[in-house]
């Protein structure tokens, strides 16, 4: 029942905040809609929640049309010929990966005269399967964020690696932390730390998430 999931996600939340001496404040839940309909998306905003995730441009148009006053944020990877239909409905790109989506991005909201707001994922397990910069090469693509001026780097969005017990994550949620701390000021905030699913954000949380990514926790 998503009431009763969301008040055990919330509970949860607050909790690993306590631990971690953290502000409750600073951590910001987005719900992951991509598995349900409209439907449950309108249920959960009832409940007072404001920010829904999706991953695929297509699958999430009629929710993101229907539902114009809550936030979205484009947690999948990007193609950058989808850009143009992400732009101007999402509040928050969390998976800005590479320099050709930062072209498209600036062009597309060049075009529009907006800005966009994008967090760049970090591969922090070096996992073949995921998407994101490797941790090596994140100082000199900010670096290079530098030049375009239409896109606000609001900070690191990162994926554990799947495992079945979630404390084997808090290396890598650490590890994020710390290259947002190192390359925080170089030009860029940085303040958003986007990491932590269903099965992981609670050791997200305790190690400085900013955004957790919840889908099945909720809806399930
Ligand atoms: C699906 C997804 C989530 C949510 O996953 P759950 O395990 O259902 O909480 C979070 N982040 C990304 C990038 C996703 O694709």
């Amino acid at each position: 029942m998503l009431a009763e999931n969301y008040e055990k996600v919330k509970q949860e939340i607050k909790g690993a905040a306590a631990r971690a001496g953290r502000d409750i404040d600073l951590v910001k839940l987005v719900a992951v809609s991509k598995t349900v309909g409209i439907d449950q998306v309108r249920l959960a905003a009832d409940l007072g929640i404001t920010d829904f995730g999706e991953n695929r441009v297509q699958e999430a148009e009629a929710k993101v049309s229907a539902m114009p006053g809550l936030k979205w944020h484009f947690i999948g990877h990007l193609q950058s010929n989808k850009v143009k239909d992400v732009l101007p409905f999402y509040t928050l790109v969390h998976s800005l990966d590479r320099l050709s989506l930062a072209k498209a991005l600036q062009r597309c909201a060049e075009r529009s005269d907006i800005a966009v707001e994008a967090l760049i994922q970090v591969n922090v397990s070096g996992e073949k399967s995921k998407f994101g910069l490797s941790p090596e090469d994140l100082s000199c693509f900010i670096a290079q964020m530098r030049s375009f001026d239409r896109i606000k780097i609001k900070g690191l969005m990162t994926m554990a690696p799947f495992v079945d017990d979630p404390e084997e994550t808090r290396p890598f949620f650490s590890r994020l932390r710390k290259l947002r701390d190192e390359n925080a000021g170089a030009g860029q905030e940085l303040t958003e730390l986007s990491m932590g699913m269903s099965n992981d954000y609670i050791v997200a949380v305790e190690e400085g998430a900013t955004i957790v990514r919840i889908g099945s926790a909720l809806f399930s």
